[in-house]
């Protein structure tokens, strides 16, 4: 048997598993999502994920269906249909079936699916070399316009500038803000370390707030690496001694390049590797 899929409470072949053209997260990208991985059986950071996914829903008026402790159970389910142990999972909840109409009105129930699949993470080497990524031309949304906090269906943004790293031959592309400071790449949070200070832009720099993020911060806490967050310019990326990416998918990659300039002397540096290390401990042991 083939990958199934939870569709709004039932298991479903993944062939099977199929949302309306009246869905308006077709037709308007209208809806929220999660990206959340298991490590040796157990779903990372789960409580996390599920609020952050509440919060997004509650902020676009999206009733979600069911209770935290209900998608939970739905995850597991679908996490043993699949005999999965070390997985991605991808929650999704759209507005649902309505009319042509873009106000959500005739919409009256929510739809929520979750996929599990074997993990998408950058090619191997990169953890060891470091991957080269870009500054994309496009800018972050502005969050009084959407908030990337809200982690929604609408990722046309981001994949303007995915595009921009495809052309580029790179594996991500960094966007400022509308106000010209680094706020994040197109699915990662971005770290650099100077003079063995590590910084990342601030929450105010309009990003998502991503839980590997957050988990880096707290092992730097632990660890004792000065940290701090602060508005980036490019010239600081350029400058940095090291520099990573987070991500739940990604974990932490670290970057050798920003738009073909080296970073560092282009390995991966120490406090890249004492985190990248502190990680790995933090997801089998926890
Ligand atoms: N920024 C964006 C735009 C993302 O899509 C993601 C991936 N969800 C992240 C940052 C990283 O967040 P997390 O660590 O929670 O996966």
């Amino acid at each position: 048997m083939g990958n199934v899929v939870w569709m709004d409470g039932s298991l479903v072949p993944q062939e099977q598993a199929k949302v309306s053209v009246f869905d308006h997260a077709v037709l308007y990208g209208d809806g929220v999502f999660e990206g959340l991985r298991q490590y040796s059986g157990k779903v990372f950071r789960q409580r996390e994920h599920l609020q952050r996914l509440f919060d997004s829903a509650k902020a676009i008026k999206l009733q979600i269906p069911y209770t935290p402790e209900q998608l939970a159970q739905a995850i597991e389910q679908t996490l043993a249909a699949n005999k999965l142990q070390n997985s991605y999972i991808r929650l999704v909840v759209t507005r649902g079936v309505g009319t042509l109409e873009v106000g959500p009105t005739t919409c009256t129930r929510a739809g929520v699916f979750i996929i599990t699949d074997k993990i998408q993470m950058y090619a191997p080497e990169m953890y060891a070399t470091g991957m080269a990524i870009i500054t994309a031309s496009v800018v972050r949304t502005a969050p009084a316009a959407l908030s990337p906090k809200i982690k929604s269906l609408n990722y046309l943004n981001n994949i303007l500038a995915k595009l921009e790293a495809i052309d580029a031959g790179v594996g991500e592309a960094v966007m400022l803000n509308h106000l010209g400071y680094v706020c994040e790449c197109t699915g990662d949070n971005i770290f650099i370390v100077r003079h063995g200070e590590l910084l990342t832009p601030p929450e105010e720099s309009g990003l998502l707030l991503g839980i590997t993020r957050q988990v880096v911060l707290e092992l730097a806490a632990k660890l004792a690496i000065p940290n701090r967050q602060a508005n980036l310019m490019r010239t600081d990326l350029y400058t940095a001694d090291e520099c990573f990416l987070t991500g739940t998918g990604a974990e932490i990659i670290p970057v050798n390049a920003i738009d073909r300039r080296t970073i560092g002397d282009g390995t991966v540096g120490p406090i890249t590797k004492q985190l990248m290390d502190a990680f790995h401990q933090c997801v089998n042991g926890r």
